[in-house]
């Protein structure tokens, strides 16, 4: 899939929230219990998150060192049905636009993160029609800021994540439980209940087997 296929990404459907796309490439039973049923619980990571973001979340502008600084930026792509909204974009005194995500924790091994800053890129690049070649996400806790290359390969990734998106989207289930040891940081396990969950399947598929059985 390239770039231009975007039939079955674009606006005529839900927009997608930019943030989708970190939590559906952590856990797609998440993205949608979020996203789509709108249900969402506090707990410590969350909340420390929040505190994070706190910051960032108000529409502010100043410069620094020659960098204009753009604070909670509303950004959008139209070709890609995203919404949602930039952390800070710095535009860099050669005039070009560099977002940076703020993250409480530290650098997560998979590239959920990543996914949301590359989207973030994808809306800045069609809302000024200037390329975005690289971003960063700042570790609040450590600060550390570290570079993020918006290179094919993610945006490859982005556009398979939207596809996600759209497929769980038209689904008339939630998608199952990871069960896990994602589920033991995530806000949704007492309404989620995947352990649960995943025991009434296994017992639900043994009833089944034994009517078939009973069967033959
Ligand atoms: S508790 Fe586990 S399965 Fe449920 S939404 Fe969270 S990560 Fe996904």
């Amino acid at each position: 899939m390239t770039l231009s296929d975007k039939d079955s990404l674009t606006a005529e459907l839900e927009p997608v929230a930019v943030s989708a796309l970190q939590h559906v490439s952590y856990c797609p039973r998440q993205y949608a219990l979020i996203h789509l049923e709108q249900v969402f619980d506090e707990n410590v990571f969350t909340l420390r998150g929040q505190a994070a973001h706190k910051r960032v979340d108000r529409a502010t502008q100043r410069s620094e060192r020659g960098i204009k600084l753009l604070r909670g930026l509303n950004i959008f792509s139209d070709k890609f049905g995203f919404v949602g909204k930039a952390d800070v974009v710095e535009i860099l005194p050669d005039g070009s636009f560099f977002p940076v995500e703020y993250k409480l924790g530290k650098h997560r091994a998979k590239n959920h993160d990543e996914l949301q800053l590359a989207a973030q890129a994808l809306c800045l690049e069609e809302m000024t029609g200037k390329s975005v070649p690289k971003g960063a996400i700042f570790h609040v806790e450590s600060h550390q800021r570290r570079e993020v290359k918006i290179n094919k390969t993610l945006r490859k990734s982005v556009l398979q994540t939207i596809q996600e998106i759209r497929t769980i989207q038209q689904q008339d289930t939630l998608p199952p439980p990871v069960n896990d040891k994602r589920c033991r940081n995530c806000s949704l396990i007492e309404l989620c209940q995947p352990a649960l969950l995943d025991t009434l399947t296994e017992k639900s598929d043994t009833a089944w087997q034994e009517i078939f059985d009973d069967k033959k």
